[in-house]
């Protein structure tokens, strides 16, 4: 309350300046609003609480589980204690798949224990086992290359390493492995496959993740698993005695019949264009090995604490409705998403902008967009206020977040909040995905810049397509 009546102090010859540049979108008392959320956001660590009771209170989440649906509670107890509107969870139905014992090693020529992880959606050894000889590529388009007798009856391994980045961009071209490799295992005749975990890592920790789209059917691929960094390394320099290396790969997941996930849907009302929503979104399903607290806790906690600054600041709410979407099952394959962009078809049009915070904890260092070419310099005002944080304008071609996929390719504009990535893929999809690798610095951070840019883009009049 104090801060509305301090910016309508302001706001007398900020009207005026707001006739003399009606392209900006955004007029200096908005800036002087979007500056007190950013002061104010780092004076809290609302962010940071939010993730450490997320991660405590629910710890894993995996989609469709008796947990997950426990996070959704939490989400939604959350979302009525700050105050949002319209608090509720769109259900949709996601195959279940569930880890079960794993264990691998290598048999000849130097017995020992490896450090493995099952991929999401892998099918089963069966609790005997496989037991077979190694074939090693560099890559997938390696292994799709060879012929089919080097690989028949063998345990596939695709050792190829990821690029560490700031921005993530290495993950693209790691992912593919884990996406495929089963499959292409398959066709070729092996009957097991391991990859080097898609990660920056040097430590003992396997990387999870999804295989490909758990709502995706067709056939099972060969039971498949992902080593830790250390243990790739060790199997090359066993490989590199030119005998034969024999591993033994025992996993045997479960694939459950579908249940219910869902979407935890919240509203700030917009005061003047209630119809017009700007989406901010996270996703609220994690990994089963560690707590979820870089991917996606961080994410949670980052849009709630901008929310809770909105909702505490701006008691009549800005012009557009800000909805703040936390997505379940994104990572089996997005199915979250799929079913927001599938239950809210009719309204696509009126999303104005949307972004999601699924980047981890670090800080946010730059602003990409993706909106109508003629509407760059407006979406450029709003990048104006957030310099002051560290953030410096970016590119058109912004990604936006992986639940964002099925909203841009309906022509919703996108912007991305690029934080920093160096470290992120150490402990993505791990069991060191842990609430310690959380800075609450870095929080605050990115709750200022998420407060800054919803109100403004909610309060503005600008459009972005
Ligand atoms: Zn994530």
């Amino acid at each position: 309350m104090k801060v509305v009546v301090a910016i309508l102090g302001l706001g007398i010859s900020a009207w005026c300046a707001e006739a003399a540049s009606p392209v900006s979108g955004v007029t200096p008392a908005m800036a002087a609003t979007a500056n007190q959320l950013i002061d104010l956001a780092k004076q809290e660590n609302h962010g940071y609480e939010l993730v450490r009771s997320l991660t405590t209170e629910v710890g894993p989440r995996l989609a469709g589980t008796e947990a997950e649906a426990r996070a959704r509670q939490w989400a939604v107890e959350k979302l009525q204690a700050l105050g949002l509107q319209n608090v509720h969870v769109e259900s949709f139905k996601v195959p279940v798949w569930m880890r079960g014992i794993e264990f691998a090693e290598i048999v000849s020529p130097f017995p020992q224990s490896l450090t493995i992880t099952a991929l999401g959606g892998s099918s089963s050894t069966g609790e005997q086992g496989v037991e077979a000889e190694v074939v090693v590529f560099d890559s997938l388009s390696a292994l799709q290359q060879a012929p089919r007798r080097q690989v028949q009856g063998k345990i596939v391994f695709i050792d190829e390493i990821m690029a560490r980045s700031r921005d993530g961009s290495g993950y693209a071209n790691a992912v593919r492995k884990r996406r495929a490799a089963a499959y292409v295992s398959q066709q070729m005749g092996a009957v097991a496959a391991l990859i080097r975990s898609v990660g920056t890592s040097s430590h003992r920790f396997a990387h999870a993740g999804q295989m490909r789209q758990a709502d995706v059917g067709g056939e099972s691929g060969v039971p498949t698993a992902a080593l830790a960094a250390p243990d790739a390394d060790q199997l090359m320099r066993a490989l590199g005695y030119g005998k034969p290396v024999i591993v033994r790969l025992v996993i045997a997941p479960q694939l459950l019949p579908p249940a219910s996930s869902g979407n935890v849907i919240g509203e700030i009302i917009g005061r003047e264009a209630p119809q017009e929503i700007v989406l901010v979104g996270a996703h609220l399903d994690s990994w089963d090995l560690g707590t979820g607290a870089v991917d996606d806790g961080a994410g949670i906690g980052i849009i709630l604490g901008a929310a809770k600054l909105i909702m505490e600041q701006l008691p009549k709410g800005p012009r557009r409705t800000i909805r703040v979407v936390l997505f379940g099952a994104e990572e089996v394959g997005t199915v979250g998403a799929k079913a927001y962009t599938r239950q809210h078809a009719a309204q696509l049009s009126d999303h104005i902008v949307a972004t999601e915070s699924d980047f981890g904890a670090g800080d946010i260092w730059r602003f990409d967009s993706r909106i109508g070419e003629d509407k760059i310099s407006q979406m450029a005002a709003i990048v104006k206020v957030l310099e002051r944080l560290g953030i410096a304008p970016g590119n058109n071609i912004a990604g936006g977040g992986p639940d964002l996929k099925y909203l841009r390719e309906a022509g919703v504009p996108i912007v991305s909040l690029l934080q920093d990535g160096q470290d992120y893929f150490d402990f993505h999809h791990t069991a060191d995905d842990t609430l310690d690798k959380v800075g609450p610095r870095s929080l605050d951070q990115n709750v200022a810049a998420y407060a800054a840019f919803m109100y403004l883009a909610a309060e503005t009049s600008a459009d972005f397509r």
